[in-house]
């Protein structure tokens, strides 16, 4: 009932976050829930009302949860692959089954739309069922030998326990996108979930649990922010842990890749953007506008493969701009994520509304228009109005930086030389999007944008099959996709000789 009122509006999710099933306060080490000494609170970011509080999980804890996956890796590895895939597949089933309620929590804790929750259940589930398939096709290799008494095998086996660290934007989706992989290669891992949103990743663990996931394959120790670097140093020098896989900003990857670096730690990266979207003369503006609106607010602009900076031929801008405005103006709604017709749910907190403020008012003092939005939104304090903004120049601190939020620079240039030198002037590469209707333009800015991913004409490009990662400061190593799974295996050689 309480999860009915939540869905039409009602302002009742903390009453609601006592009714659903899936909710846990507690940290879920070794199979078993586990509390700590203190709690700290979870927020809806929509309201400031306290949803729930949570074991304060702290280095004792997090040392419990290594020791658990570390025992349970000797027994998981050995499992048939069939055998982890099944498993895999019946806890993607009871997502599916759960999916509203999951949906519900991701919408409570962070704050996004309600369908958009939805819709990363899906993509959640999806991760953990490309993995159940993965999990048997894990392939080695016969290789020629160069001598006739030996023959050369290579085995693929898995790295061990994995911690993983993952962020508030997708709270299900950034777990599963690791986790499935690791368990699938036969790892075990040890989740710390961003302290803004813990309940989704405790709320996957009561479903590892109901699919018979074995103890100590899936553990997570929820922290707040206070802890976390305490946790995060376990996680990342305690020799039981084999590997370590981190959804975030850059400077939080280098810490992690510093102390990492202790024990010689294998370890995936998935750190932040600077998405360029270059509108070329030749495009469908139309399109192009769809992309942008797509590209830019989905989850209020904050994911890593947000576009960060439009960059638009001078043929076209004006045009371009006209249609974006209102564009924003006619489909983008402000609200909670729980009313019906909400695009635009809060931002996830106060820090967050802040540096989109900080980057207007940085780029209106240099010379920047407004032509929508511009300041906090009238609904609540976490919330702010779709903006966009014209003569934009590249000494502005919202092309230099990350804005993760909902402001749209526009910047105008002449040359495609010039567009691509422009986006291309940042230390970062993740996503990067054009639209351009020639093809001999369309080939040659796909190869030179310097980004692991590319969008041709599309301002949406994540799926489970698709390798997503970045190149430069974006990060090290690929997720999902075939390639995913390589990041939680070892190659070991094998050399039979005396033959
Ligand atoms: P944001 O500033 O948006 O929260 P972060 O990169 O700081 O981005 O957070 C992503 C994840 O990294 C979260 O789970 C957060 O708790 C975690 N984190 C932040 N600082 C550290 C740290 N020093 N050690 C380990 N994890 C950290």
């Amino acid at each position: 009932m309480a999860l009915r009122l939540w869905a039409r509006g009602f302002s009742s999710a903390p009453a609601a976050a006592a009714a659903s099933s899936l909710l846990r306060s507690d940290g879920y080490i070794g199979g078993r829930w586990v509390g700590a000494a203190t709690t700290f609170p979870v927020l809806e970011p929509a309201s400031g009302a306290e949803l729930r509080r949570v074991a304060d999980c702290g280095p004792a804890e997090c040392r419990q949860a290594v020791s658990a996956a570390a025992s349970a890796f000797g027994s998981w590895k050995e499992a048939p692959a069939k055998e982890r895939s099944a498993l895999l597949r019946k806890w993607h089933d009871l997502m599916i089954q759960n999916k509203d309620d999951l949906a519900n929590i991701i919408t409570a804790e962070n704050g996004k739309p309600l369908q958009e929750a939805l819709r990363e259940v899906l993509y959640s589930a999806g991760f953990v069922e490309w993995f159940s398939e993965e999990a048997r096709h894990i392939y080695g290799d016969v290789i020629s030998s160069p001598m006739r008494d030996r023959r050369i095998l290579v085995l693929k086996q898995p790295v061990g326990v994995a911690g993983i660290i993952t962020p508030w934007n997708f709270p299900s989706a950034m777990i599963t996108r690791k986790v499935g992989a690791a368990l699938a290669a036969g790892c075990t891992v040890v989740v710390k979930p961003a302290e803004d949103t813990p309940l989704s990743a405790l709320a996957l663990a009561e479903l590892a649990d109901q699919a018979g996931i074995p103890a100590g394959v899936y553990n997570v120790v929820p922290c707040s922010r206070e802890k976390t670097p305490s946790v995060g140093e376990v996680l990342c020098t305690d020799p039981l842990v084999a590997k370590i896989s981190f959804t975030g900003s850059t400077a939080t990857g280098k810490i992690l890749l510093r102390q990492a670096a202790s024990t010689v730690k294998r370890v995936s990266m998935e750190l932040g953007g600077n998405a360029p979207f270059i509108v070329f003369d030749s495009a469908d503006i139309d399109r192009a506008v769809a992309g942008a609106l797509a590209s830019k607010y989905r989850n209020s602009g904050q994911t890593c493969v947000c576009t960060n900076r439009f960059l638009v031929q001078k043929g076209v801008h004006d045009a371009f701009v006209k249609r974006f405005a209102e564009a924003i103006q006619r489909e983008l709604r402000v609200g909670s994520g729980f009313q019906e017709d909400t695009t635009q749910g809060p931002l996830i907190n106060e820090k967050a509304v802040e540096k989109v403020e900080r980057h207007v008012s940085d780029a209106v003092s240099k010379g920047a228009r407004i032509v929508t939005g511009g300041k906090r939104h009238s609904f609540g304090k976490n919330f702010f109005e779709p903006t966009l903004l014209s003569e934009v120049t590249t000494d502005m601190l919202c092309t230099q930086e990350e804005t993760f939020g909902p402001l749209a620079p526009v910047l105008k240039f002449d040359t495609e030389e010039e567009a691509v030198a422009i986006a291309n002037s940042t230390n970062v590469g993740l996503a990067g999007y054009f639209y351009s209707q020639d093809p001999a333009q369309i080939w040659r800015v796909a190869e030179r944008l310097e980004v692991g991913m590319v969008g041709i004409n599309e301002g949406l490009l994540s799926s489970v099959e698709c390798p997503f990662g970045g190149v430069k400061q974006s990060g090290l190593g690929r997720e999902g996709s075939k390639y995913g799974i390589d990041e939680y295996l070892e190659i070991k050689y094998v050399c039979y000789g005396s033959l």
